[in-house]
């Protein structure tokens, strides 16, 4: 993967900037900037070096060029960031945008507008990406969060444009996670949780024969649970991840790792703020009932696991945190990650929103902007977009 040192000088030269500014609005605002200030060190240095900023974003998944979806308010937010100013382009491409491109002086921004507003985006139509190449003498990745789609701003693109190399977020996101799974500090602890075991049993997989310790916590315990004969009454649990889960158990004695799964629970009536909530000493839920969170006696032995862990990899709320009764043992676990000694690495949307809601997502060493990518490099799959960078 090529990096931003191995271009050239870059002074006065077009670089086309894939960056994920895929953030939520509200009322046509952005609500939450993370992913935007996560690019600024790309963007920040290519300025510095004078080259001529074309940035590229998807933003939500419109069917048509639905002005909700444009990149305007980001194009707000990044120049309030930047205190630059940063124009946002007519459209994606065609000659009103060439002749911004065209207008760029030394050092100056362009965002295009959303480019899932063509078709050939997401179809990584070849023809589309030569129109993205024809802005560029150079193509830069920084969109970590889309690498492990083959689109044309993030994959066709790169093979368009033969001075390419990833972005400083890009780079730091590969290089962190590959770290994770090739020389950790030992002993490597794997936290797993969140909803559905079927999506992250690759996860799981790779952890079984690298990691020391894999605590399981989150809905993705009542399948292992029911796995088994525990009853799980109304929890999270599908029929088809019992069945994963029950091959993961068969085999747990030959892997590696060993499986941690809760040995308490907090379970309430319904989904929702105001259920009755109650602690379970043990693991039968009854009828009526769901599991909601993992019990205090299950999140203070996770809570050591991560404490005495050389590394640490979470991948998923330990509970319902957004439902106050349901948030203690997600709040534990990140609490206990946020103090570990080791190196710490969070990945996954909704594990991330947690540390910001406890306010300790910057006490991690690594929060990545990645969701369904972060989860691809860990599995050992190729991501099209770094793929594409060699
Ligand atoms: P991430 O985005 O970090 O990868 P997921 O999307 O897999 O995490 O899972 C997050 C969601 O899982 C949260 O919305 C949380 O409410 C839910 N969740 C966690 N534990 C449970 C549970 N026991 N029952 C129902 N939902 C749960
Ligand atoms: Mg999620």
């Amino acid at each position: 993967m090529k990096t931003l040192r191995d271009l050239g000088d870059l002074g006065g030269k077009r670089v086309l900037v894939r960056v994920d500014f895929n953030v939520p609005l509200d009322n046509g605002i952005v609500a939450d900037d993370l992913r935007i200030r996560a690019a600024l060190p790309t963007i920040e240095e290519l300025r510095r070096s004078g080259a001529r900023i074309v940035l590229v974003s998807h933003l939500g998944r419109p069917k048509d060029r639905e002005p909700s979806l444009s990149l305007a308010p980001v194009g707000a937010r990044l120049s309030e960031l930047l205190a630059a100013p940063v124009r946002v382009a007519p459209g994606v491409v065609g000659d009103d945008v060439q002749a911004e491109v065209d207008g760029l002086g030394d050092g100056e921004v362009l965002l295009l507008e959303n480019v899932r507003f063509e078709l050939g985006e997401t179809k990584n139509d070849p023809d589309f990406a030569r129109s993205l190449a024809s802005f560029a003498d150079v193509y830069v990745d920084d969109a970590f969060g889309a690498a492990h789609r083959a689109h044309a701003s993030t994959e066709a693109v790169a093979r368009l444009v033969p001075e390419h190399a990833a972005g400083l977020l890009l780079e730091r996101e590969v290089n962190t996670l590959k770290g994770v799974l090739a020389d950790p500090a030992r002993p490597l602890v794997s936290v797993l949780g969140g909803a559905k075991v079927s999506d992250k049993i690759g996860v799981i997989d790779a952890f079984r024969e690298r990691a020391d310790t894999i605590l399981i916590g989150g809905a993705m315990c009542f399948p292992f649970l029911a796995a088994q004969g525990h009853s799980v009454g109304d929890s999270l649990c599908a029929r088809e991840d019992v069945e994963l889960a029950r091959g993961i158990l068969e085999t747990d004695s030959s892997a590696r790792a060993e499986l941690r799964l809760p040995v308490d629970l907090v379970i309430g009536q319904r989904f929702a703020e105001d259920t009755e909530a109650l602690e379970l000493d043990g693991l039968d839920v009854p009828d009526g009932w769901m599991g909601l969170d993992i019990g205090p006696k299950s999140a203070s032995a996770y809570a050591d696991v991560i404490a005495s862990a050389g590394t640490v990899f979470w991948n998923g709320p330990m509970g319902a945190f957004e439902l106050a009764p349901f948030a203690a043992g997600t709040r534990a676990v990140a609490e206990a990650v946020a103090a570990a000694p080791g190196t710490t690495v969070v990945g996954g949307g909704d594990s991330g929103a947690a540390l910001h809601r406890f306010g300790l997502a910057d006490r991690v060493t690594h929060l990545s902007t990645g969701g369904g990518a972060t989860l691809e490099l860990i599995e050992g799959k190729a991501l099209p977009g770094v793929e594409a960078l060699n």
